[in-house]
């Protein structure tokens, strides 16, 4: 745990008590602060009080006497499409709204650093895509090169969870635009911005503020160095803001799309193969094609994003390709389950939007595909494209037969359920296909959680024998 600074004997309000709260919660009472604590929901308030915390209802401005900061969970809106009731109380008081993220840049580094031959450092991550994976790869190359990292944010554990950093430690951390929004400390020393597609625009209230809200992670202190997605208008436009020029290596662009040229630090993929240049030399290279745990352009991607991450902390591209070869790919996302006389299983259950569905499609030939169920807005004209990449469609989800009218010109069969389109998918295909389940839509008609959809996919892989 990392014990809170700067609160010492004063009153500290945190409102939503789940995972990242309670471990706020915990943290503030480790730094001798006095946590207020609240969520609306009874259960949540039951676990904290297991703890020992005491909640206290914030609609009374009794509550609020002395209270120093708002701590907010990342679910709780803090603006947009409107504040949450508790937020506006604190607007109203002129008590600051702040975050775990934040706390967690103020109380990390300690007087006990001075003794360490290596600083630690913070690396975050954000971006609308590929988040978890770069973040989840990086730590896995610093592990197998046996540096000293934690991983938390976004990606499961909170960020007051971690424990206190040892001589040159990394921490990798996941960071969502939720978090970066309302965080007030944001110092990274390694900042990595994926790229952007449009997501959660209800609580940024359009593209623009959902940007302004992952950008914040690179001007509120600004990072030693920047890995920038150039594939989109929006990270071309952040690259060219934080640097002097090309040859202003406080910026690594990565592409996907483009062989980035000229004399900056640029790191790229394409047809398989990672290269990266620095002053207009080639300084490494990787063929990324072999591995397994990192299949399509949209991995490469973060192959591209986690090697320059890994570069700046100083390793050398030799020592990283052979971490990623043993990088076996994070559960739900383009995960390799079987190979069941040749025929693939892959479950990308986390592939909830069209976006993130199409990466899949394009990742894969002859494939049996698994989709359906709560259909997001904005049909799914997006995933036409790679059709002809599909051998045919199982659809599941309750409304299975309204999904398929998206799908013209795929060969298709109505399922609705899992076992059925397992069923039917593996029954139907041939040696060299792949069997993945890429839903575009959401899992909540059927399922409680993507992960509950993408295990619901494995078991039933599992049982075919
Ligand atoms: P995040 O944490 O940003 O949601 P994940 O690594 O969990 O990212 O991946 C989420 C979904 O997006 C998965 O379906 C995954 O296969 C897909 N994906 C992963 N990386 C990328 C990328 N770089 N671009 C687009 N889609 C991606």
């Amino acid at each position: 745990m990392i014990p809170v600074l700067g609160y010492e004997n004063r009153k500290v309000a945190v409102l939503g008590l789940g995972r990242s709260g309670l471990a706020t919660a915990r943290a503030l009472r480790e730094g001798n602060a006095i946590p207020v604590v609240w969520d609306d929901n009874a259960e949540a308030r039951a676990r904290a009080e297991a703890e020992g915390f005491t909640p206290q209802e914030l609609s009374k401005d009794a509550a609020w006497e002395d209270v120093a900061v708002l701590i907010l969970s990342p679910g709780i809106p803090h603006l947009y499409p409107s504040p949450n009731k508790y937020v506006a109380k604190a607007w109203e008081l002129g008590v600051p709204v702040d975050n775990d993220i934040s706390l967690f840049f103020g109380s990390f580094a300690t007087t006990e650093w001075d003794e360490f031959d290596t600083t630690p450092r913070i690396v975050a991550v954000t971006g609308s895509n590929g988040k978890s994976t770069t973040s989840a790869l990086i730590h896995h190359v610093l592990t197998h090169v046996k540096r000293p990292t934690q991983l938390a944010g976004n990606i499961g554990r909170g960020v007051l969870d971690i424990e206190p950093a040892i001589d040159g430690e990394v921490v990798v951390l996941e960071l969502s635009s939720y978090q970066t929004d309302l965080a007030r400390n944001l110092t990274p020393d390694v900042a990595v911005f994926t790229n952007l597609s449009p997501d959660h625009l209800d609580r940024h209230a359009g593209l623009g503020g959902y940007f302004a809200a992952k950008r914040r992670l690179f001007s509120e202190g600004g990072p030693d160095r920047a890995v920038i997605g150039v594939d989109e208008n929006e990270g071309r436009y952040l690259a060219n803001q934080l640097g002097t020029g090309l040859a202003d290596d406080r910026v690594i662009r990565i592409s996907t799309e483009t062989k980035l040229a000229g004399k900056g630090w640029n790191v790229f993929a394409r047809k398989g193969f990672l290269s990266e240049y620095r002053k207009g030399r080639q300084a490494g290279s990787i063929d990324l094609r072999k591995i397994e745990g990192l299949p399509g352009a949209h991995n490469h991607q973060n192959a591209c994003a986690a090697y320059a991450v890994c570069r700046t902390l100083g390793l050398a591209p030799r020592v990283i390709e052979a971490a990623f070869q043993t990088f076996g790919g994070l559960p739900h996302r383009s995960q390799m389950i079987a190979n069941k006389n040749g025929i693939r299983f892959v479950n990308d259950s986390k592939a909830t939007n069209v976006d993130s569905a199409a990466c899949a499609l394009a990742a894969f030939d002859n494939i049996r595909w698994i989709c359906g169920g709560l259909e997001k807005e904005g049909g799914l004209d997006g995933l036409k494209p790679h059709f002809g990449r599909v051998k045919k469609a199982y659809v599941i989800g309750r409304d299975a037969a309204k999904f398929a009218l998206g799908l013209e010109g795929v060969e298709l069969e109505i399922c609705e359920t899992m076992n059925v389109a397992v069923a039917r998918a593996a029954a139907e295909a041939e040696q060299g296909d792949t069997v993945l389940l890429a839903p575009a839509a959401a899992s909540f008609d059927q399922y409680d959680s993507f992960e509950t959809r993408g295990d619901d996919f494995v078991a039933n892989v599992e049982a075919l024998g």
